[in-house]
């Protein structure tokens, strides 16, 4: 069966005048799915009856179940946990903030990164997500919005650089003209830093922004939170980094959960400006979310404000990035684990 909501548009031309149709079907598919969102043939008025019965015998349509949706009383913010046609679980978070919406969405079920502040990768990665696993976060969450998304962040569990040839496929559809129609300045790919990929990325020449998590100022602190330290050094991440700045002209965003005792201290923010000094870049610090199973706090208030006052004093663009569902298991991967351990007992 092909997932039809995974072909580019180019792909769904060939595969309509495959089987004898007309190109302009394809058009007319594409927009069904990927610009009016629907779900099935049944909701495709002017598609005739013959392509939708070919279309029920050779092909399939990904669709999520949605598990549990929690919203914040606080703020609005939606958490949704969605079953993958396989059974697995994802979470995607929906915010809003006066005229921007966005959504972070996962790229994979589970993670094998093992971020030491991360539940997500708790289980290990299930699995990659197709391009229409995660196209269908986005437009599962838009069906329930009134407003128009306006920004999609790949951040949610999942290395996204770690399922490269899916998340091209993906971006390719949501930008389309006649499809979602996303802008890619409106798209952050967040990685944990694999080099490889963020060059390859790179030479895509993308507008896209690259929001990398760094989360230490030097190697020794790193390795203590993200083993992909051990793979790749913070010297051949700035390099990585570099490349992609000259290649696409977009700003960098850098990541930093504040774990106290671990990476918040003035003299870690002192070493980390000087590490990226110069760069047209944004550190966007984030006080770690408790999770139960791991024994790192998050940084206090005033270790916090400390903190982002020495990089401003460094002259390095800063911001604390705004908590937001809070109440609703707010970390990413949290409310997937909570179900797990639900059906499993444990
Ligand atoms: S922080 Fe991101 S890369 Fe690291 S384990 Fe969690 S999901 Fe994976």
């Amino acid at each position: 069966m092909v997932d039809i909501k995974s072909l580019r548009r180019e792909e769904l031309y060939n595969f309509i005048e495959e089987k004898g149709e007309k190109r302009y079907r394809a058009d007319q598919l594409f927009s069904w799915m990927h610009e009016k969102l629907k779900e099935s043939t049944d909701e495709m008025s002017n598609i005739p009856k013959s392509l939708k019965e070919l279309i029920g015998r050779e092909a399939e349509f990904i669709t999520l179940k949605t598990v549990d949706c929690q919203v914040s009383s606080r703020d609005g913010t939606r958490k949704y946990l969605f079953a993958l046609p396989d059974g697995n679980l994802i979470e995607s978070v929906y915010m809003e903030y006066h005229d921007w919406s966005s959504i972070c969405i996962s790229s994979q079920a589970g993670c094998s990164m093992g971020c030491r502040f991360c539940a997500s990768t708790l289980g290990g990665c299930k699995r990659s997500l197709t391009a229409s696993e995660m196209l269908e976060q986005v437009y599962r969450v838009q069906r329930d919005s009134e407003k128009r998304l306006s920004n999609v962040v790949i951040m949610g569990s999942g290395e996204p650089l770690d399922n490269y040839d899916n998340l091209l496929r993906f971006l390719d559809i949501l930008t389309d003209e006649k499809g979602f129609n996303l802008g890619e300045r409106h798209i952050t790919v967040s990685t944990c830093g694999l080099v490889p990929e963020i060059r390859r990325l790179a030479d895509e020449k993308r507008a896209i922004t690259l929001a990398v998590s760094l989360h230490a100022p030097n190697d020794e602190v790193r390795k203590k939170l993200m083993p992909v330290a051990e793979r790749y050094s913070m010297k051949e991440i700035m390099d990585a980094v570099r490349y992609y700045y000259d290649k696409t002209g977009r700003r960098i965003t850098f990541e930093y959960a504040l774990s106290e005792g671990i990476n918040d201290s003035l003299s870690h923010a002192e070493e980390l400006s000087g590490l990226i000094k110069g760069m047209n870049c944004h550190v966007n610090l984030i006080p770690v979310n408790p999770v139960k199973e791991r024994k790192l706090k998050g940084s206090s208030p005033s270790a916090t404000a400390a903190f982002k006052s020495k990089l401003e004093k460094n002259g390095i663009n800063v911001t604390i990035r705004r908590e937001m569902g809070r109440d609703i298991d707010g970390a990413c991967g949290q409310l997937r684990r909570k179900h797990l351990e639900a059906d499993l007992h444990v």
